[in-house]
């Protein structure tokens, strides 16, 4: 592989980014020495110098579950190669092109068809962001302006800024130390868990009775489809989907479906809301938006809710990220979709999906294991304890595998184009993680 910056100096590197660089999550300066990435192809990460004998690592996280097709994509990167030959951005007031054109018609082509309009802006967290303000919005504009809280089950994860952070599990949470002055929101308690269990009476009761309580206040419903990913990494009956879409038609509300972890394969349908045939008003996309190669994220809607704003006292969406629409970000999130699409991407998930089953499967009874589930390409083990962090990173590093374990978990979301052996490696190093960790 080609040097990417020659000449520098990886002691150097660390000591400034020790000294300077915020990392996330993290205190200032960090606790743990972060590994120094030189390039990637594939699925592997090439180490500036050697980690616990490995200088290369499978990336059982997909760099944050984005990276579908792995690294240096000749495909996406020919996307953006050929768009910055033509421009790598323009402001989108007044101006429009063709790589956020197309690829807006594509979202609305392939999400659930009563989503029609889409605002595209830099991250999942500000695609939350415009969600809530939409919905807001709509029932100012209709002449319901009580109706300004959300409604969302315990266990959630919607982002790092103010109004996201809201609706993150409040308990278990990173945000808890803001409790009291967030906007305080309706929590109902967190679904329960397993993709096949049959949809709970109680749990149904319960959902309609918080709903119908608050009904005359709330804005929306918003939750992540089938699976809970960073507040927890837990698997929900698609049932209880439906029921939400029935009692928010009941009772007037609106629904938002946060499907940036989910989007584009993830739990093997390309949006988590197939598995319950149900549309939301709005709809979340992210992370795996750009195949892992540029920040970019889209709030789609249906056009009750566009017409709604748009006829209000403001009749337009105050929101206007100054990268909007960027078409570098925009061709390569056509090219990665385009990609995943020309491919049997469904049997590549199930055939992951079999590999984890098999190679995380051996991991039940292990001393310190509590649970092991997988659904589509997301693997979890759950532990018995909080898992050490840098004792379950060493071990997965050891194995030739970088894995980001969190409070009780160790999972993996690897790139769709993990081979078998690599997969199998990945399911390696989470038993190592989850043993030693
Ligand atoms: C990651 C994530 C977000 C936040 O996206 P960012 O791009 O990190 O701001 C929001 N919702 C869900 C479900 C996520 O997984």
């Amino acid at each position: 592989m080609p040097d990417p910056m020659p000449g520098y100096d990886v002691a150097e590197l660390r000591a400034l980014d020790r000294q300077h660089v915020w990392h996330p999550y993290g205190p200032m300066p960090g606790r743990q020495e972060p590994l120094v990435v030189e390039s990637a192809s594939g699925v592997r990460l090439r180490l500036a110098e050697e980690a616990h004998g490995q200088r290369e690592l499978v990336d059982g996280m997909a760099s944050w579950w984005a990276a579908l097709h792995g690294y240096r994509h000749p495909v996406l990167d020919e996307a953006v190669r050929g768009q910055l030959d033509r421009m790598s951005h323009v402001m989108f007031g007044g101006l429009t092109h063709e790589p956020a054109v197309r690829l807006s018609a594509k979202l609305v082509e392939i999400t659930p068809e009563p989503l029609q309009h889409v605002f595209l802006s830099d991250s999942g967290s500000v695609s939350v962001e415009v969600a809530i303000k939409m919905c807001l919005q709509y029932w100012k504009s209709v002449g319901q302006p009580r109706k300004q809280r959300l409604l969302t089950w315990r266990g959630g994860y919607h982002g790092d800024t103010w109004q996201p952070m809201s609706v993150c599990d409040p308990d278990g949470g990173m945000h808890s130390l803001w409790s009291g002055r967030l906007p305080e929101q309706v929590f109902a308690d967190a679904p329960p868990t397993g993709y096949d269990a049959e949809p709970d009476e109680a749990y149904v009761r319960h959902l309609r009775e918080v709903i119908a309580r608050h009904a005359d206040e709330v804005a929306a419903v918003i939750v992540e489809p089938v699976v809970q990913n960073a507040g927890g990494m837990r698997f929900h009956s698609p049932g209880y989907l439906r029921v939400l879409r029935e009692l928010c038609d009941d009772y007037g509300v609106l629904l938002v479906f946060d499907e940036i972890a989910t989007g584009f394969g993830r739990t093997g349908t390309l949006f988590a809301s197939e598995h319950a045939a149900v549309s939301p008003d709005v709809l979340c996309v992210g992370k795996a938006l750009t195949g892992g190669y540029l920040s970019m994220a889209a709030t789609l809607c249906t056009t009750r809710v566009a017409e709604g704003i748009s006829s209000g006292e403001v009749p337009v969406l105050a929101h206007g990220p100054t990268y909007m629409g960027n078409p570098l970000a925009a061709s390569v999130a056509c090219a990665s979709i385009d990609l995943l699409l020309s491919q049997d991407w469904q049997g590549e998930i199930k055939r992951l999906e079999t590999g984890m089953r098999d190679g995380l499967g051996e991991l039940v009874g292990t001393p310190g294991v509590k649970d092991v589930r997988v659904l589509g390409a997301i693997g979890v083990v759950q532990l018995d304890h909080d898992v050490d962090m840098a004792a379950a990173t060493r071990a997965a590093v050891r194995e030739g595998v970088w894995l980001r374990p969190f409070r009780d978990l160790v999972y993996t979301m690897p790139p769709y184009v993990t081979n078998d052996e690599d997969l199998a490696r990945i399911c390696r190093a989470v038993g190592a993680a989850a043993r030693e960790g």
